[in-house]
């Protein structure tokens, strides 16, 4: 006993993420992480206060024993679930958001706090995040490049590098340990919302941030909202102080939350991949379908098995007919629910062309007739009806 076996072996992602971010609950003697709900922390004296308050401002950790003094600057459940979302990142630190935007947010500023505001960005992205771009709402310049067009599109003032993969929504994959080197020195920020840490971990192929709405698969559930960076150190002191400044912290009733949807997430990971593989492979021949877009059936870049464990559970298909079909699809599931989102324990379908992708421009807008499910929990079989029944129906 003793020292062979502290800290406890913790080997498979499975194991981590049942047991992250909880090492210390028995010495509290209780099984499940408390909730701190204060928005203020009482101060030891004006001194200790002032220096607590110097340190989380300027985005340090809370030292051994100090006040957190306010929530906005520190609070112990949000951090919880960090430690546990870095554990299964493989990243030093994390530092989480009100939500999956607020955390790009914080990325884009802090990135280019010292000045440079250049951004190479790979589509497709989340249309939120191609939103945020596009405008330069943040005072940001985007280049938009291909892969193998990311080297050449890098200049003195470039502050980040931007992709997703598998990207939303049509599942292409990327390559990242080859953006990264094309990125050279400039930080790569993928958005690992769609994979997940159980799939794929960014940071061990070259990028130095990592993005997750946790709205997605982290909750799991459809009830919190919430974002967060898995980075090293340097960068979480920096997305921290933007934080506190700038006021996205995650609420600690959603933090509590997440670190609970961390403990299932293999298992709902991998039990809605083999659905999603199961109806990627029904509709790959369905004569209403024209095409399917999901890794386990059509990974021309072979990056599945090398840099992501399994293809996913999201998956889109273009039916034949364009919009107005892909309209009337998504209008007759019945057990599928016609909504935005992913990840969650329910099986959601929508249209991003006019949904979640409609403020992409031209011509990088997705196919009219594209639909995106993200697959969730209920017996495929009843999935593959209720598609067969909506497919029927046009
Ligand atoms: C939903 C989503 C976001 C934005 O996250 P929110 O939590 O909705 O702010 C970013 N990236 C991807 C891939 C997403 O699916």
């Amino acid at each position: 006993m003793g020292e062979m076996f502290d800290p406890p072996p913790m080997t498979t992602v499975d194991t981590r993420a049942v047991h992250a971010g909880r090492e210390d609950l028995a010495a509290l003697g209780v099984h499940v992480p408390p909730i701190d709900l204060s928005t203020t922390n009482p101060l030891p004296s004006v001194d200790a206060g002032g220096d607590a308050y110097e340190t989380l401002a300027t985005g340090g950790t809370l030292p051994a024993g100090a006040s957190a003094v306010y929530q906005r600057l520190w609070n112990p459940t949000v951090a919880r679930f960090e430690t546990a979302l870095a554990e299964l990142e493989g990243t030093a630190e994390s530092v989480a958001y009100a939500s999956g935007m607020a955390a790009l947010t914080a990325a884009l500023l802090a990135a280019t706090r010292d000045g440079r505001r250049h951004l190479v960005a790979v589509r497709p992205l989340y249309g939120g995040t191609d939103h945020v771009l596009a405008t330069g709402l943040l005072g940001t310049e985007v280049t938009w490049a291909r892969p193998e067009e990311v080297a050449a599109a890098i200049r003195p003032d470039t502050a980040l590098v931007i992709a997703e993969t598998p990207a939303n929504p049509t599942l292409d994959l990327i390559d990242i340990a080859a953006l990264a080197e094309a990125a050279g020195q400039v930080p790569l920020l993928i958005d690992n919302t769609v994979a997940t840490p159980v799939l794929q971990q960014p940071t061990r192929h070259g990028a130095r941030l990592v993005l997750h709405s946790a709205t997605k698969s982290i909750g799991g559930h459809g009830d919190v909202l919430a974002g967060a960076i898995a980075c090293d150190a340097d960068w979480a002191a920096r997305l921290r102080q933007v934080r506190a400044l700038t006021g996205a912290i995650l609420h600690p009733l959603g933090a509590y939350l997440l670190h609970r949807g961390l403990q299932t997430l293999p298992v709902r990971v991998r039990a809605q991949q083999a659905s999603a593989e199961k109806l990627a492979l029904w509709l790959t021949d369905h004569p209403a379908v024209a095409r399917v877009h999901h890794p386990g059936v059509d990974d021309p870049s072979g990056l599945v098995g090398r840099q992501m464990s399994g293809p996913g559970s999201l998956l889109a298909f273009e039916v034949r007919g364009g919009a107005p079909v892909a309209a009337a699809v998504a209008g007759a599931c019945r057990l599928i629910t016609h909504a935005v989102s992913l990840g969650g324990v329910d099986t959601l379908i929508q249209h991003p062309a006019s949904l979640t992708h409609r403020p992409v421009d031209g011509d990088a807008r997705p196919d009219g007739g594209l639909l995106r499910l993200s697959v969730g929990l209920e017996d495929p079989e009843d999935l593959r009806a209720d598609l067969a029944a909506a497919l029927a129906t046009v």
